[in-house]
């Protein structure tokens, strides 16, 4: 297991984490409506810091931080080893609320357990591409004699899904720009928008990862803005006519930047704002009055509402998975042991696409 030591205030770090062993019962008593799982893929989401914070009554969202002493919690997809409840039978697989351990004992809902049905596209998919959301706050039973809330936040196939197409209002032709553009989200919104006619730019914080985007993703252009001296001016660059939509993934001083190159009437998907969730204090955002001059539309949006659109979306993106014409990178630490560094790295740019931890591979 992965155990939460305590709430955590600055960077995470690795010390945060701590990794327990114990024992599992494999069996759940008949009729109990558990089932035993084997957790298979875990999900690694940058959201899990705001549920490391100290609970406060004033910020929402600390509503659902971890538990210390007990262990983290997310998204995977697992097994069924045992099951006490007649819809679910040994061998099933799942994916949907487990703790980060090898073994979890859930009580299985419609809505945030899903079994899987498509077994033709790799299970880890269902980690990244394919995960959706679950809107339930639920408890989750684990394998020690305790329990304790669990909610999920938006995954990344819908979340780029539902930002995309729902927030962005995109039209053929217009300019788009992804940050974070070669993780689990940005890799998709700038495929998607490469879909609909787009000219697409993305932000990466590597040299590989702007190889990435325009040799793998065909972006058709990025910049690594870890090089780059002045963020208007690469702005500027890659969009001389400027920007009609910002899929805003990490806040900040490219916040700032983006407001100075944005169209008027642009729209800015505020998706998240990763440089700002390790921050005691957030950064001010200095252009934000340019909003009202430009007529800038800019919506954050939780993927959580858009959970009706997931047969939708599965519809949509199936088939282009299946015909190579949407591809995903992911990035897989292998054994549990390597969560809580695949978890941390996170927040320093070390995962090169999804990062997902595989916990067992059957
Ligand atoms: P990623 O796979 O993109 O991983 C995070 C990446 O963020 C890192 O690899 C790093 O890439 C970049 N990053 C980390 N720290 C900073 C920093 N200080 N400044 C700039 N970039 C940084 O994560 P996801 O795709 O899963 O998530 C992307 C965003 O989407 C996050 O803000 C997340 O909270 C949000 N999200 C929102 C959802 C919603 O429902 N609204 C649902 C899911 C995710 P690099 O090397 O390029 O710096």
């Amino acid at each position: 297991q992965v155990i939460f030591r305590d709430y955590v205030t600055g960077f995470l770090s690795e010390s945060d984490l701590l990794i327990n062993s114990t024992t599992v019962n494999l069996k759940v008593p008949a009729g109990s409506m558990t089932a035993l799982v084997k957790n298979l893929y875990l999900s690694c989401d940058p959201y899990m810091r705001n549920r490391m914070r100290k609970p406060d009554p004033s910020s929402p969202a600390t509503a659902l931080s971890f538990i210390p002493g007990k262990p983290i919690s997310g998204f995977g997809v697992s097994k069924v080893m045992d099951s006490g409840h007649p819809d679910y039978k040994e061998g099933d697989l799942l994916w949907g609320a487990v703790g980060w351990e090898e073994y979890s004992v859930i009580t299985p809902i419609p809505n945030l357990h899903f079994k899987i049905h498509h077994t033709d596209v790799p299970l880890s998919h269902y980690t990244g591409l394919l995960g959706n959301v679950t809107h339930f706050n639920v408890l989750v039973h684990h394998c020690l004699p305790y329990t304790f809330l669990c909610s999920l936040a938006g995954m990344p196939g819908m979340t780029a899904y539902a930002g995309f197409y729902e927030i962005c209002s995109p039209k053929k032709g217009e300019t788009v720009f992804v940050s974070a553009a070669s993780g689990a989200v940005g890799q998709l919104v700038g495929q998607f928008a490469k879909l609909m006619g787009c000219y697409v730019v993305g932000s990466a914080g590597s040299k590989e990862k702007v190889d990435l985007l325009k040799n793998k993703f065909g972006f058709d252009e990025a910049f690594n803005y870890k090089e780059e001296t002045d963020l208007n001016a690469a702005l500027k660059r890659c969009f001389p006519v400027g920007i009609d939509i910002y899929f805003e993934n990490v806040g900040g001083k490219m916040l700032d930047a983006v407001i100075l190159n944005m169209r008027p009437h642009g729209r800015i998907a505020a998706c998240g704002m990763i440089s700002q969730y390790n921050l005691q204090i957030p950064e001010a955002v200095y252009n934000l009055w340019l909003i009202t001059y430009k007529r800038i539309r800019i919506q954050g949006f939780n993927t959580i509402d858009y959970l009706h659109k997931y047969s939708e979306f599965l519809e949509f993106v199936l088939p282009y998975i299946r015909q190579g014409k949407i591809t995903y990178v992911e990035d897989v630490a292998d054994g549990l042991e390597s969560a809580p560094a695949a978890l941390v790295g996170l927040f320093h740019g070390k995962n090169v696409g999804k990062q997902l931890v595989v916990v067992s591979r059957d």
